[in-house]
């Protein structure tokens, strides 16, 4: 009830937020002077306002507002974020069309060198997002480490924020209006002061908590389990434990400063263990290879929970649960909640690892299944010879054998988490099944 409340209030105020400047903008409403061109023009004034509300909705998706991320999850956001930024892309783009096409002397507002300020400060901003979205696109083929792309993109994102405003205020006619004046100052404040938490309180004064490192116990030669403990807390004289719901990730740091790098991990352990909290992570790269190193004592900051990649926020009969490689650890928080609860529904699990080797959590599984109505099925793609159980992909066939009847297989809820392109087949087949999308969760754990 209150996320559905939660998700209506957002909505509503992104469309608020899209809709206030065309609805306000004079220059939209007045008649013209009912000539093609004029026309062109106010088409144009309407493209550039709304590329420039969709921006700031941009902005905000990412901020980590808590509130959305648990609204929307962080699929959601991100998934929302990257389609408002090539919606803003087109838009723009319209934009530049229209204004040529108005006039086509304006061409001459290219030529920096001599054009008005406006004029500069709209191509900077122009090539700055341009440049970030061509980027985004072309992360991987170009190879781009994570932390590099991600402060460019930043530093782009700042600057088509920036120009933007500034080829707004230059235009003047635009911000001459009263209403208009103030509806821009209500956006700038509202960016302004998402980006200021984001930023400067989060890391500065955030709830951010600092806990030490209890264990570090490696499940396989690429996977450990970092177990955390609180530090205490000196003024409450107690620990402040992190109270989660199973399925809900935290950013974790090495280090407080402001432009310490951080990364999320999702809590692979109960929700109903007080005091310690369990992550189960690959070591892929410098910073996991940099939590490898971490001995007991080492001091570790957590800035969560968010996601809503949980079962606490649905009723349903029962879970079905897809994981590849680590995007298991969702689903072990969620089991071993569940049997904390003695749930007693019948739930469905289905682990895909590349080799035997891979396969996480065996000997807990199986005590599970003792505890709970669980069913859990192992998949390897690359098994050995001597392998009896499924193998290749998870496909009709196999999920067919494994869920009930259509009736009851459309009151469970499916979580899929794991790399995206397995998260993108089993929604193909789960889709060829007639599942209800509003059934079906994902979690993918890339961000770009
Ligand atoms: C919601 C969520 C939950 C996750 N849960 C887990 C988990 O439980 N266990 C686990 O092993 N992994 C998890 N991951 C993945 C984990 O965040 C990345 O593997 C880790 O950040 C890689 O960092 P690296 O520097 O060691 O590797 P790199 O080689 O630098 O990065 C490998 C890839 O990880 C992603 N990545 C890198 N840095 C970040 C960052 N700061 N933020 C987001 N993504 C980044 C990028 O796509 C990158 O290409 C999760 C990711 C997300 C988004």
């Amino acid at each position: 009830m209150r996320r559905q409340l939660e998700r209506t209030l957002w909505a509503t105020a992104f469309l608020a937020v899209l809709l206030a400047p065309v609805l306000l903008a004079p220059v939209l409403h007045g008649p013209g002077t009912g000539d093609a061109s004029s026309l062109l023009s106010q088409l144009s004034v309407g493209m550039g306002l709304l590329a420039t509300s969709l921006l700031v909705c941009a902005v905000v998706l990412p901020s980590r507002v808590r509130s959305l991320t648990r609204t929307l999850g962080i699929d959601g956001v991100l998934g929302i974020h990257r389609f408002v930024g090539l919606a803003v892309t087109l838009l723009v783009g319209l934009h530049v069309v229209l204004v040529l096409a108005a006039k086509p002397a304006n061409v001459a507002l290219f030529d920096v060198l001599h054009a008005p300020n406006r004029a500069r400060a709209a191509v900077g901003a122009t090539v700055a997002l341009g440049a970030l979205v061509a980027l985004t696109l072309l992360r991987r083929r170009l190879q781009q480490r994570y932390e590099v792309w991600r402060w460019v993109h930043l530093a782009l994102a700042g600057s088509v924020l920036v120009l933007s405003a500034l080829h707004i205020w230059w235009l003047n006619h635009l911000v001459r209006d009263t209403a208009m004046r103030a509806l821009f100052i209500v956006l700038a404040v509202a960016a302004l002061g998402v980006l200021g938490y984001r930023w400067l309180w989060l890391p500065v004064f955030g709830p951010r908590r600092e806990y030490v490192v209890r264990e570090l116990r490696p499940e396989t030669s690429t996977v450990s389990t970092l177990v955390l403990e609180p530090r205490r807390d000196r003024r409450q004289r107690g620990y402040r434990t992190l109270a989660f719901a199973p399925g809900q990730f935290a950013w974790i740091r090495l280090n407080p400063s402001i432009g310490a790098q951080e990364h999320p991990f999702t809590i692979a352990s109960s929700a109903h263990v007080g005091l310690w909290t369990e992550f189960t992570i690959r070591h892929t790269g410098d910073f996991t290879n940099e939590l490898r190193q971490l001995r007991p004592g080492s001091p570790v900051w957590v800035d969560g929970p968010h996601g809503a990649f949980t079962l606490d926020l649905r009723r349903c009969t029962g879970l079905v649960m897809i994981a590849g490689g680590v995007g298991i650890t969702p689903m072990m928080s969620m089991l071993r909640t569940l049997a904390h609860r003695r749930d007693r529904r019948p739930h469905r699990l289905v682990v895909v690892a590349r080799t035997l080797d891979d396969l996480l959590f065996r000997a807990e599984l199986s005590e599970l299944q003792q505890r709970l109505d669980l069913t859990v099925i192992e998949l390897l793609r690359a098994p050995p010879p001597s392998w009896t159980g499924a193998s290749g992909a998870v496909d009709e066939e196999l999920l067919t054998a494994l869920l009930p009847g259509a009736f009851r297989r459309n009151q469970l809820d499916y979580y899929l988490c794991g790399p995206p392109a397995m998260v993108t087949d089993v929604l193909t087949v789960l889709d060829g099944l007639d599942v209800p999308p509003p059934r079906i969760h994902t979690e993918q754990f890339d961000l770009v």
